[in-house]
């Protein structure tokens, strides 16, 4: 008994294999030992049997026993009947019922079919394993006899079992409480009770319904054995056997007890994770049951929360009741046909809450299926994407707006991604059928297609930016203009993955930024016509100007025929008018430098009275032409004694006196009256009014004035004038720091203004033309000899330098009227200085300068310009020619004589 007792210590980390495939024994055992058990593999039975009687393992693992039908061999394993508590798995590819009887013969407790994974093996093993606990089996014995419960226990402690007894059956709940036993021996004859009842009793507690039960009969007794099962017990023992057969039986029913209660652990275990899985479910998704006809069984918690309905209100409901109305009869009627067929259903759901507000779900329905595979009922989970689908919707909504759409394509497989815009940016009504980057590049307009593809595998390659614009050919051949940008996506090798991009229509701004530059080619045309015609204007008015100007000035010099002092205040007009006529061209030509605001202003100290009273000589016979009177003194003693300096440009503050004189006498009538005054504006400003007393200006012309080409009033075919004199001079006014404004009653006469900055620096500008007449004595005092060649078609101009520099002893000069004429005359006489004019018949000043640079005789001789092309361009095109001077006409004398000092070093 007590080598019994040793025999049966089971080692529950022990594990012995016996086998002769040692493959399989490899596998095994390394699975076991990562698993901290210990394994011993045999491949000899005698050894097996060896190791088993001094330690034994808890399970022993028999791969493919023969046992194959002759006894012999079955002997060879007999001594594995012996093991009690260590489970012997028979393991075998073998799978046929002889041979499966066998094994069990052989005391095999699980048969286990190869192949199989070896996980498999691992887990049964696990749940074969022994808890320490149950090292001994426990055992309730109720038996009222104390002296014989007394024997039975000693003798099944003996056998390692661990033993409690009462002998009051009332007692039994707490014992089964308190020990927990793995087998229960229940006396049948109790006193006091009826141990049918305290059976049923046990059965009632859950964790006992299948605990095993042994009814201690006193007599071998088939209505008592018959009476012990039909209450519930699971076996009898005759107290008058051998309790050796007890033992085993005590032995053998708590095996099964403790593997029962092992998978009694197993599915609890199960059923315990099932709610931690369903719990997770809860918390996360949006959960309902139904019916086969859709009627809700059961909803959680966010499922009333997102639906706004209680429990109580949905449960027995149909499904319905949360329809949207966003999906078509087929939307549903094809996850029914799914569902009803017992197949999971997938997909986006739009429902409506109990207030009617939408939220969209997105849904997985899972059928539930009995045994004949027909679906009971159905779960669904969902998840709340609401914020999702609005923001998509958002997306999908700019991207119409800003008539964007976007990609992505797997640069691997060649699949694209397109967003829903990109349809309509294409062409196409409905769904792209662009599926490929094949198809894509069909769609780019011929002569475009390569620099996209480049641009792109430049992007995919080299990493550079992708930003391109090109034209795509829609379906019904039109043409259209996209803006495309993006960049790829790489591995952390740096492969390229994907290619993300931007698509954008940009053709109306193509259009657009076309028809800017249509516009803008036209207004430079336009500009150059002005210039043209400007250039052209001024030329045309500067040649007959330069006879009037320079023969007006010949004759005030003449010293042989000197002239009246009233000739010579009449020459001095015609001259000051002259050259007031020459500023105005000059105005003219300067017009668009104003108006881009490039004049060039020289702001000095000047005398206001000076000016007003050249401006009032100059003014004086169109006044005295329509017997208009002029007054300027009181201007003038208003000034005197005070400051009559002010700030300004002295030419354009005469410009701008004199257009306000001329139109006080322009738009007076005969016999008025103009009245210049001055006054002073807040200490600082000197203010001019010139009225007049004609006919003024009405109410709704008032905003007309100071706009370019604007006249107003009546009879104006009648009053010579364009419209642009005031705009330039409100714009001269304010280049110099000034204002300018008007007051008018209508009839009566109007009262115009303006008002500059006193200058308190005393040192005033003289602009002074020094007189003709000295400037001649100057070079006629030289006594030299040079000779000056002219070259020149029109013979008032040749006149007028010939008469001018005839005069002076020092200089003898010849003339050509032709430039052939003229060439042959420079060879000749070799000339020390040649005035030369640009436009001649036939030839062009600038082809007789070269001309002249290419003969030796002539080459060095200085040769100036005298043109009527008098556009800065012109003098700067003249001087980068090669010519040594250029003077415009109509002729400064000054300029003149100052020049042909230079040249010829007087
Ligand atoms: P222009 O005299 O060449 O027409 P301006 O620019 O000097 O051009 O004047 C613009 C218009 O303003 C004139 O055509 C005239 O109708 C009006 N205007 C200017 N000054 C007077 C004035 N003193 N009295 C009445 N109308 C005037």
């Amino acid at each position: 008994m007590n080598e019994s007792i040793n025999v049966n210590r089971v080692n529950d980390s022990l594990i012995y294999v016996y086998g002769c495939d040692e493959n399989f024994e490899k596998l095994v055992t390394a699975e076991f030992i990562s698993s901290a058990y210990t394994v011993k593999v045999f491949h000899k039975l005698e050894e097996l049997e060896l190791s088993i009687n001094s330690c034994r393992p808890f399970v022993v693992i028999i791969n493919s026993p023969d046992i194959h039908n002759t006894s012999l061999e079955l002997d060879a394993y007999s001594f594995l009947k012996k093991l009690d508590t260590t489970t012997l798995v028979i393991v075998s590819t073998e799978n046929t019922m002889e041979y499966r009887l066998q094994a069990i013969g052989l005391g095999g407790d699980k048969f286990v079919c190869r192949p199989f994974n070896t996980g498999y093996l691992l887990e049964l093993v696990n749940k074969l394993k022994p808890d320490s606990r149950e090292d001994k089996f426990k055992v309730l014995l109720v038996e009222g006899n104390e002296p014989l419960s007394d024997v039975y226990k000693d003798h099944l402690s003996k056998c390692d079992f661990n033993i409690s007894v009462i002998t009051n059956p009332m007692h039994i709940l707490d014992a089964l409480d308190e020990f927990k036993p793995d087998i229960i021996l229940i006396e049948s004859l109790l006193h006091g009770c009826q141990v049918n009842n305290i059976v049923k009793l046990i059965r009632q507690i859950d964790s006992y319904t299948l605990t095993p039960i042994i009814y201690l009969l006193s007599e071998s007794n088939l209505k008592s054995q018959l009476n012990g099962h039909n209450i519930g017990c699971n076996d009898y023992f005759v107290k008058t056997s051998d309790v050796i057969i007890l033992e085993e039986k005590i032995r053998f029913m708590a095996r099964r007890s403790q593997l029962n209660s092992g998978f009694n652990k197993d599915y609890e275990r199960l059923l315990r994770e099932q709610k931690y899985y369903l719990e997770a479910m809860n918390q996360h998704d949006i959960v309902s049951s139904a019916d086969v006809s859709g009627i809700i069984i059961d909803v959680n918690e966010k499922f009333c929360e997102i639906s706004g309905y209680s429990r109580e209100e949905l449960i027995g409901k149909n499904h319905n009741l949360l329809k949207s109305g966003n999906h078509d009869e087929e939307f549903y009627s094809e996850m029914w046909n799914t569902i009803s067929y017992g197949k999971v259903w997938h997909g986006i759901i739009c429902n409506h809450k109990k207030h009617g507000e939408e939220y969209w779900v997105d849904s997985t329905i899972v059928p539930f299926l009995d045994e004949q595979g027909k679906p009971y009922k159905y779960i669904s989970a969902r998840t709340d994407i609401t914020a999702l689908m609005k923001s998509e919707d958002r997306l999908q909504r700019s991207q119409v707006f800003a008539n964007i759409g976007t990609w992505d394509w797997d640069i691997t497989s060649g699949d694209i991604y397109w967003s829903d815009r990109i349809s309509a940016l294409f062409g196409y009504e409905d769904k792209v059928p662009l599926s490929s980057y094949a198809s894509f590049l069909n769609a780019i307009h011929p002569d475009d297609r390569k620099y996209v593809i480049d641009s792109i595998d430049d992007c995919v390659l080299n990493g550079t930016e992708y930003n391109v614009e090109h034209r795509v050919v829609w379906p019904d051949g039109s043409v259209h203009w996209l803006h495309e940008s993006g960049d790829v996506v790489r591995s952390k090798g740096g492969k390229p993955l994907h290619m993300l991009g931007v698509v954008q229509d940009i053709t109306s701004r193509i259009e657009f930024d076309n028809t800017l530059q249509e516009a803008k080619d036209d207004a430079e045309r336009a500009n150059l016509a002005k210039s043209k015609f400007l250039s052209s204007m001024s030329h045309e008015l500067r040649t007959p100007m330069n006879a009037i100007m320079g023969f007006s000035q010949l004759l005030s010099m003449d010293p042989h025929e000197p002239l009246s002092i009233q000739q010579k205040e009449s020459v001095g007009e015609i001259t000051s008018a002259g050259q007031h006529l020459l500023s105005l061209i000059n105005e003219i030509l300067d017009l668009s430098r104003i108006e881009a605001g490039h004049v060039n202003l020289s702001i000095e100290t000047v005398d206001l009275i000076k000016i007003i009273n050249e401006s009032y000589h100059l003014m004086m016979p169109l006044a005295t032409k329509r017997n208009i009177e002029i007054k300027v003194s009181s201007a003038l003693s208003y000034l005197e004694g005070n400051t009559n300096i002010v700030y300004a440009d002295y030419t354009r503050l005469k410009q701008v006196i004199l257009n306000l004189i001329s139109n006080a006498i322009k738009y007076n009538v005969e016999y008025g009256h103009i009245d210049i005054s001055c006054a002073l504006v807040e200490e600082s400003y000197i203010r001019l009014t010139v009225s007049d007393t004609g006919r003024g200006i009405s109410e709704e012309d008032i905003d007309k004035l100071f706009k370019p080409f604007s006249r107003v009033g009546e009879n104006l075919t009648e009053v010579e004038g364009v419209g642009i004199g005031l705009m330039i001079t409100k714009k001269l006014i304010k280049l110099m720091g000034g204002d300018i404004g008007f007051n008018s009653d209508y009839n009566t006469g109007s009262s115009f203004w303006i008002e500059l900055p006193i200058s308190y620096d005393s040192t005033i500008v003289e602009n002074e033309v020094k007189s003709y007449e000295n400037v001649t004595s100057d070079i006629i005092s030289e006594d030299c000899k040079y000779k000056v060649l002219y070259i020149e078609d029109n013979p008032a101009n040749l006149r007028l330098i010939a008469q001018l520099l005839q005069r002076i002893p020092g200089i003898e000069m010849s003339s050509a009227h032709d430039p052939f004429l003229g060439m042959d005359l420079a060879y000749e006489y070799v000339p020390d200085l040649i005035l030369l004019d640009i436009n001649l018949p036939g030839i062009t000043g600038f082809d007789v300068l070269d001309r002249l640079r290419e003969n030796e005789k002539t080459k060095s001789i200085p040769v100036v310009a005298i043109s009527a092309n008098a556009m800065k361009k012109d003098i700067e095109n003249g001087l980068s020619a090669g010519f040594d001077d250029y003077i415009t006409k109509p002729i400064d004398v000054t300029a003149l004589l100052q020049v042909v000092r230079e040249k010829l070093n007087y």
